[in-house]
């Protein structure tokens, strides 16, 4: 045991504080527990590496739904348990959701003034379609209907 500086069993070269494989030829090191890749270099560091100490790439990520602060390997938020996987795109679809469930409500509101049974025709209409219904042209009197309430509730936008 004349070793001073850690060395790479397979390529010999000396051993990063904070890496769990080697830098160079990424041979896991030995007694160390391989931890998070950088998602910019692909170095694997140690678990409690909050940063890569090869390119410095944060490994930390904010949740977009409450802000808390969480490992990037971290599969959902600590604090309100919803998945990183997706979120941006999730948050997004959840807006858009809710702004359409608003605008349902409002149709549906309006609607039952006009024609109470017209409207639940529509309603379902709307929930059967799942979505994307500003697309459905023709169906006569209710789509027409239908129509007015999309476009007098943009106008309240
Ligand atoms: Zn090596
Ligand atoms: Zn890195
Ligand atoms: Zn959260």
């Amino acid at each position: 045991m004349t070793q001073v500086v850690e060395r790479c069993e397979n390529c010999g070269a000396p051993e990063r504080e904070g890496l769990a494989c080697c830098e160079y030829c990424d041979v896991p090191i030995a007694g160390r527990v391989l931890g998070i890749r950088c998602p910019s270099c692909s170095e694997v560091a140690v678990p409690e590496a909050r940063a890569c100490p090869v390119c410095n790439q944060s490994f930390t990520k904010g949740c977009v739904f409450c802000g808390q602060v969480a490992f990037l390997t971290a599969g959902s938020c600590p604090r309100c348990h919803e998945a990183f996987e997706g979120a941006e795109q999730r948050k997004k679809q959840r807006e858009e959701q809710q702004r359409q469930q608003q605008m349902m409500g409002m149709a549906a509101t309006g609607v039952s003034v006009l024609a109470p049974i017209v409207g639940q025709a529509i309603s379902s209409q709307i929930t059967g379609s799942g979505g994307g219904f500003g697309g459905k042209s023709g169906g006569g009197a209710m789509a027409s209907l239908f129509d007015m309430i999309i476009k007098s509730n943009d106008k309240k936008r």
